[in-house]
């Protein structure tokens, strides 16, 4: 079973990324949601990226999607994690994309399409992370 990959690392957050590391902090998964397109879109940017309006708003992800696409790691890219570990491109049901890491299962496990949930992990005092585990239902 896959263990969060990281252990200590300080997340630099800007003004633009706060709110969304403040909010994984308190287990709530956020997204930025253009107001004049309607479209959702990650990582932070001042700018929707589809029609770069600048009038967006953060709101609630279900916190559940699909695995897009995963590659397993096998050699940590730093001390600051712990290789083997799955990272993944996950497509979440708000119809935004991110990247974090599939736990909970062994690497051979992971499959393409799988259902997967957000899961919360606090591997240290400052470090909060949204990783993703295979939903139950
Ligand atoms: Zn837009």
């Amino acid at each position: 079973m896959l263990e969060p990959p990281v252990k200590d690392y300080e997340v630099k957050a800007t003004e633009l990324t706060r709110p969304f590391w403040d909010a994984v902090r308190a287990g709530r998964l956020i997204v930025q949601r253009c107001s004049a397109c309607g479209k959702t879109f990650f990582r932070p940017e001042v700018a929707c990226p589809h029609c770069l309006s600048t009038e967006w708003r953060w709101v609630e992800s279900s916190g559940r999607g699909t695995l897009y696409s995963f590659s397993v790691v096998h050699r940590a890219p730093s001390p600051a994690f712990t290789a083997p570990f799955i990272f993944a491109a996950i497509d979440m049901e708000e119809g935004w994309t991110l990247f974090s890491n599939v736990i909970g299962i062994a690497p051979d496990e992971a499959k393409i399409g799988m259902t997967l949930r957000v899961s919360f992990e606090h591997p240290s005092d400052t470090l909060s992370l949204p990783l993703f585990r295979p939903a139950d239902d």
